[in-house]
This record gives C-alpha cells, structure tokens and sequence, in this order.
C-alpha cells in the first residue's frame, strides 16, 4: 500500500462504472440510475408515502369509525376528521368528514400504526402535484378511499396477514354470540 492509493482504487471503480455505464444494461450492472420517468422502478412493499383510507368491496363499506386516534396521534396534526350521524342526531361510526392535509403529512406512518381498526394504511403513490398553490393536496374523504385490493397489488404480505387476522377476529365474535346465555348462579 503506498499513500494515495485508496484514493486511485476508488477513482478506478468511478471508471469502470462509468464505462460500463455505456455499455450495460442496469440489470447487467451497468447504468445505476432509472430513467425516470419513462422508467419506473418497482416500490418496496414497505414504501410509504402518504395515507388512505381503507374500504371493503364497496367505498361504503369503510372500515374507518371516527374514532380520532389517528388525528390525535399525528405529530404535525394534518387530519381533520369530524363524525356522522343519523337523523335523529345518534352519532354513526363512520366519519362525515375525513380530510388530510398531505403539504404537512411528513410520511411517518403513525397513522397507520395507530389506528386499532386496520382502517388507514400508507400508500405507494407519489406523483400527485398539482398546479394549485393552495388546495390542491387537501385531501378529502372520497379522494383518500382505495380498495382492500388496491392494498393487496401493493403490500400483498401485509394484506394477507392483516386479512387473516381480521378473519380470524370475526370468527371468536361470531363463536362468543352463538354460545348460549350461561344458566344464573344458584349460590347463595
Ligand atoms: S382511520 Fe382508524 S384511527 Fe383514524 S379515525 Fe378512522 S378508525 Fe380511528
Ligand atoms: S403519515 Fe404521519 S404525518 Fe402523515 S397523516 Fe399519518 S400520522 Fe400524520
């Protein structure tokens, strides 16, 4: 080893990738950079960007409840949710309002990791600019809802685990409610 030498093994490996870079494909170890966007490159499963709001089958069939948690657990406060209620004013387990205000959402999850109903998860998207300044990253409730499938394409490990225990959950209720009423104590 002679002085300088770390600094000339690692200008060689800038040439030899830099060379390569014309004559290999990046499968082949050659161009390390996607051409984006006329190439994308596949997401993590575990990428995260920015929340939605999971539905079953049909956007009616949300899981969310307006219980709050979430709001409450977000560090920079970006949701906004108010809850629905009946004719009568008996208040519904679903949410009349549900907003994000994703220029302030910081990505962290903590939505995702706090909600005990399996209803928000983090999505893949990230190509959502818009032309307005103001507005235009104001999520409402309609534009955060997705599908159980749409989970599914992007985070299939995650989906099928959280659907089994889902499953699994719905089964011991089902079970507790069909187990008949226990006879009243005869002790005195
Ligand atoms: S997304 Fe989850 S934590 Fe947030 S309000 Fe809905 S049910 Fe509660
Ligand atoms: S990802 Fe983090 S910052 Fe964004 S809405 Fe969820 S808790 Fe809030």
């Amino acid at each position: 080893m002679f002085y300088g030498s770390g600094v000339l093994r690692g200008m060689l490996v800038t040439l030899k990738n830099m060379i390569q870079s014309y004559f290999c494909k990046p499968e082949d170890g050659g161009l390390f950079t996607s051409q984006y966007p006329e190439k994308r490159l596949p997401e993590k499963e575990r990428f995260r960007n920015f929340p939605f709001l999971i539905y079953d089958k049909e956007p009616e069939n949300l899981r969310c409840v307006a219980c709050d948690i979430c709001a409450k657990e977000c560090p920079p406060k970006c949701i906004y949710i108010i809850r629905d209620f009946d004719t009568d004013g008996k208040p519904l387990k679903k949410p009349k309002i549900f907003d994000i205000d994703l220029t302030v959402c910081m990505n962290c999850g903590i939505c995702e990791e706090a909600c005990p109903f399996d209803a928000i998860y983090m999505d893949h998207e990230f190509e959502i600019s818009g032309r307005e300044r103001q507005g235009s990253l104001l999520y409402h409730k309609d534009d955060l809802l997705k599908s159980n499938e749409h989970f599914h394409k992007i985070r299939p490990t995650d989906a099928a685990a959280i659907d089994t225990r889902r499953q699994e959950d719905e089964a011991k209720k089902q079970a507790v409610k069909k187990e008949p009423p226990k006879p009243p104590s005869t002790a005195s």
